[in-house]
């Protein structure tokens, strides 16, 4: 069942929003070679939970994280670490914070230092994708049609859209119907409308876009090791066109 959101509930999910902004910009700051996951998810707690918000993920279905943080050939659920970040790594950071009740979702791909070109064009191309796929949250539209967007621009960059995992409604609760699968084809799918939250998060690989699952039951790694990306914003549909909730990203500001 889709449950829609009235224009106050989308205020309060936009303050949300804002706080998982201002922990994600904070973060940006932080990364580098030589900081760690474990620095990172501790920031990152403190900073929420300073605002009397939860961190979403933290005891989700058991997860022991406030961040997912997932290097190079990882997609996403990586448990943070001890392990230095080094230059060149491509580091998906992923987080969800609960304010007054109200889940935002976002995940940011970050360079390390000096990325290969290959690195810096999966990253770019995956971000072009989540814009793309913006464009296409407007009333009348339909799940097909984000996915469609996300696809064109991934495959049409010699990129592989991962296929088994997708994006979400997201609400009261972080996993909500519909699913947003990033891939398929316009016009089909559930129709979007007015009051429509969703967490679009193109997951892309270099090479194949089969994934296993990690010995830690977490992470979610291409399974030839090829990079991964992912970048995600939680965004509304409304009758004034799709208002990004999550705006990390000067486009949609
Ligand atoms: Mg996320
Ligand atoms: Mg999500």
């Amino acid at each position: 069942m889709i449950v829609t959101k009235s224009p106050t509930e989308l205020d309060a999910m936009a303050a949300s929003g804002a706080l998982l902004v201002r922990v994600h910009e904070l973060l940006t700051s932080m990364v580098r070679p030589g900081i760690t996951g474990k620095e990172l998810d501790r920031a990152a707690e403190e900073l929420i939970r300073s605002e009397g918000a939860v961190p979403s993920f933290k005891g989700y279905q058991g997860f022991p994280a406030t961040l997912c943080i997932s290097p190079n050939d990882m997609v996403v659920h990586g448990i943070p670490n001890k392990m230095p970040f080094q230059d060149g790594d491509l580091v998906s950071i992923d987080c969800g914070v609960t304010l007054d009740g109200w889940v935002a979702d976002a995940a940011i791909t970050h360079e390390i230092g000096t990325v290969t070109a290959e690195a810096h064009h999966l990253a770019e191309k995956t971000l072009e994708s989540l814009l793309a796929a913006v464009e296409q949250c407007v009333p009348g539209n339909r799940v097909g049609d984000i996915g469609a967007a996300v696809q064109g621009v991934v495959e049409g960059a010699g990129l592989s859209v991962v296929r088994s995992l997708v994006g979400h409604g997201v609400g009261r609760s972080m996993h909500e119907d519909p699913q947003v699968p990033n891939y398929g084809k316009p016009g089909r799918g559930a129709k979007l409308t007015p009051g429509m939250v969703i967490a679009v998060e193109p997951m892309v690989t270099i090479g194949s876009p089969e994934v296993v699952v990690g010995d830690d039951d977490w992470a979610i790694s291409s399974v030839d090791g090829s990079l991964a990306a992912h970048q995600e914003f939680t965004i509304a549909v409304t009758e004034d066109g799709p208002r990004v909730l999550t705006p990390w990203h000067p486009a949609v500001k």
